[in-house]
């Protein structure tokens, strides 16, 4: 099967694009529009968390702990939102199977708990996201503008099903 290849730094371009609509809890449009072009600027360049979260806290007068949680949750969701694109491009007639791949440690959540057992045998992407809303939603998480990142610091990630 042919595989449209696309570059990390295409990928990265259409991602900022849809991350445009998405803003962050706590923060005015201004502040999170402002962090947001720091962290992409800091996946573009490979930058550690802890140098962009350095950069965020100096900025915008946040402590530390506070800017480095934002770094990893929004970069959690750049990276979903690329790997979407690359879903989408690599399977364009929606009928691939996924799964929410539950990163087992300390810090699982329910969402996710729930997220994982409701696609266990794979479901569309649509459906995933459909799913990863509900979940959400039922939990009380405010923030649906991440479609990806299901509570502060989540690290688990949608996964092909391969049949
Ligand atoms: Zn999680």
């Amino acid at each position: 099967m042919a595989r449209i290849i696309h570059t990390r730094a295409q990928r990265l371009a259409a991602a900022k694009l849809r991350l445009r609509r998405k803003t962050f809890d706590r923060t005015t449009r201004e502040v999170s529009n402002d962090i947001q072009r720091i962290i992409l600027g800091g996946v573009d360049k490979k930058k550690g968390y802890t140098k962009t979260a350095k950069t965020i806290a100096l900025k915008h007068d946040l402590p530390e702990k506070q800017a480095e949680t934002i770094v990893k949750t929004e970069t959690h969701e750049i990276r979903g939102v690329m790997q979407e694109i690359d879903f989408e491009q690599s399977d364009p007639s929606g009928k691939a199977k996924y799964r929410w791949l539950v990163i087992s440690d300390s810090r699982k959540c329910e969402i996710c708990e729930a997220v994982g057992k409701r696609s266990k045998n794979g479901v569309n992407l649509q459906r995933l996201k459909e799913i990863i809303r509900e979940e959400k939603i039922k939990a009380g998480m405010k923030n649906l503008d991440y479609e990806w990142t299901l509570h502060p610091r989540c690290r688990c990630v949608a996964q092909r099903v391969f049949k």
